[in-house]
């Protein structure tokens, strides 16, 4: 009983082992017109796009990662958004993880980005990115910096009046649902004078997001498989802060913080039309 406990447990192990590689190894997106298929955290996507390495506003960071594939719909956004903050003296933007060739769910890092409509985006840049392109070993060291110290609550040299620009460019186009930030770098932004209050409803707090921004899209038109996040609560969410940043509610983030960490690398149970394109 107990021998074949185990060895259904170790095949259990490989059939998970094996599928997560699968998605990982993929390195040709899956064939067809463009759809997001499943949900953010259990999903996958068809027809998607590499990201060009470099582009007007834009350079990808890690591009080894092989996470520079996207929706094309996503791709669209990230290239406006370099156009919009090259324009306005903010860029370019370094574009970390978008998802993987055929999206679902990656090895580690991450416990979204999995049908094709997330994208990283680093708050700081080098100086050196705004007079050349970024060489493969520049784009593969070049170290993050935070730009807020989450357990110190303070900013760090690496804040700049970029971050507000990038996350409030990000945040006014339609196409976008939600902008993950830091929760001390929402408060500043609820605490801005002139802040077009409408768009903070989009900025979300959540855990680390200290040294980039998650732009997450909407479903695109049409992909009917594509699985929607509950819509964000009304208002502009400045007032939950106070559960975010006060020391009380230390433990009760901690608690969230395991939860959500152990979703991280976890195998979730994808859509049908998922394992199509594996198999
Ligand atoms: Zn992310």
């Amino acid at each position: 009983m107990l021998l074949a406990t185990v060895a259904s447990l170790v095949a259990l192990t490989t059939t998970v082992g094996a599928k997560r590689t699968v998605w990982s190894q993929a390195v040709v997106p899956a064939s067809g017109s463009a759809s997001a298929i499943g949900s953010y955290t259990a999903g996958c996507v068809r027809g998607a796009k590499a990201l060009p390495l470099s582009g007007k506003g834009y350079e990808v960071m890690r591009p080894e990662r092989k996470r520079y594939f996207g929706h094309p719909e996503l791709l669209s956004v990230i290239q406006d958004l370099g156009k919009t903050l090259l324009a306005a003296k903010h860029g370019p933007i370094l574009v970390g993880d978008l998802g993987q060739a055929k999206g679902g769910p990656s090895p580690r890092g991450h416990a979204s980005h999995q049908s094709g409509l997330d994208v990283d985006i680093w708050f700081w840049h080098p100086r050196i990115a705004e007079r050349r392109t970024l060489t493969r070993r520049e784009r593969r060291k070049t170290p993050n910096h935070r730009v807020v110290d989450p357990k110190k609550l303070e900013y760090t040299k690496y804040w700049s009046d970029d971050v507000p620009a990038m996350i409030f460019a990000a945040a006014a186009d339609a196409r976008v649902s939600r902008v993950l930030v830091n929760p001390l770098i929402k408060k500043h932004l609820c605490e801005t004078k002139g802040t077009k209050r409408k768009l903070l409803r989009k900025i979300r707090p959540w855990y680390g997001h200290a040294d980039h921004m998650h732009v997450r899209l909407h479903c695109p038109k049409g992909n009917r498989h594509c699985v929607p996040q509950d819509e964000v609560p009304k208002g502009d969410g400045c007032s939950d802060l106070e559960w975010w940043l006060s020391p009380k509610a230390k433990k009760d983030r901690k608690k969230g913080k395991k939860q959500y960490l152990s979703n991280v690398g976890a195998v979730p149970l994808l859509p049908d039309q998922c394992q199509e394109l594996v198999r």
